[in-house]
């Protein structure tokens, strides 16, 4: 079995390639190794293969392994990527650096409201339903300009940008187009004003179409750590 360092390896590998297709710094390209499900001995031995930034998507699991990993928490960078429910939100300003899923102006509230003032401001992402699937949560690309401004006024964060989980998709060119639609509502963004300079798409079956579209983070569960273990609870 391949080892999780010769997995990230292996990524960046990806990441490179398709930052070469695209004329692109593969520098402008951030690997989140998405743990979920993994316990903190495997982020260990990732960040002891020199991966410093992690997306966890339950928070009661992240909590444990921020925790577990509490000695080595200032070379870590814990980014939120799963739902975020308002009863939540504390523990999640006080213990993330960033969260990529926020999609309703009243959780951004509270996240600024409850960022501890010790802390640097909390780096957000709104998560942006770009299929339009009815099951997924997310904000409609419509709803977008108007919910980042709202929340780039928000004294404890800081908007950093976009993120979506695309429907999945066989050939290259699908998978590039939601990617591409997510790259021009953050245009759209940017021509408005607003400082804002990450799209947080692609993961391990799509991440090098979205890097084709632009994509400054990737995040990468499955080819970094092996299939999970077990279904998301
Ligand atoms: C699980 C998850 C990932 C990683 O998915 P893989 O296919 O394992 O790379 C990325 N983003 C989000 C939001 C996830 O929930």
């Amino acid at each position: 079995m391949a080892t999780i360092a010769a997995n990230i390896q292996q990524v960046q590998g990806r990441i490179a390639a398709a930052c070469e297709q695209a004329r692109r710094d593969v520098q402008s390209v951030t690997l989140l190794a998405v743990s979920k499900t993994f316990d903190a001995t495997a982020v260990r031995e990732a960040l002891h293969a020199g991966q410093h930034r992690f997306g966890e998507n339950y928070v009661q699991e992240a909590l444990e392994k921020i925790q577990a990993l509490a000695e080595e928490r200032e070379q870590l960078e814990w980014h939120l990527i799963g739902p975020l429910q308002s009863n939540k939100t504390r523990v999640v300003a006080e213990h993330f650096d960033w969260v990529h899923s926020v999609d309703r102006l009243k959780i951004a509230e509270r996240l600024s409201a409850q960022r501890p003032e010790a802390l640097p401001p909390l780096q957000v992402c709104l998560q942006v339903n770009i299929s339009g699937e009815a099951s997924k949560s997310g904000l409609a690309p419509t709803e977008v300009p108007v919910v980042a401004r709202a929340v780039a006024a928000l004294p404890r964060l800081r908007l950093r940008g976009l993120m979506a989980i695309p429907e999945p998709a066989a050939t290259l060119e699908e998978q590039r187009r939601p990617h591409r639609a997510l790259r021009e509502l953050l245009q759209g963004l940017q021509a408005e004003g607003l400082a804002v300079d990450t799209l947080s798409m692609g993961m391990s079956a799509d991440l090098d179409a979205a890097v084709l579209e632009g994509a400054t983070l990737v995040r990468v569960g499955t080819a970094i750590f092996g299939t999970r273990p077990r279904p998301a609870p």
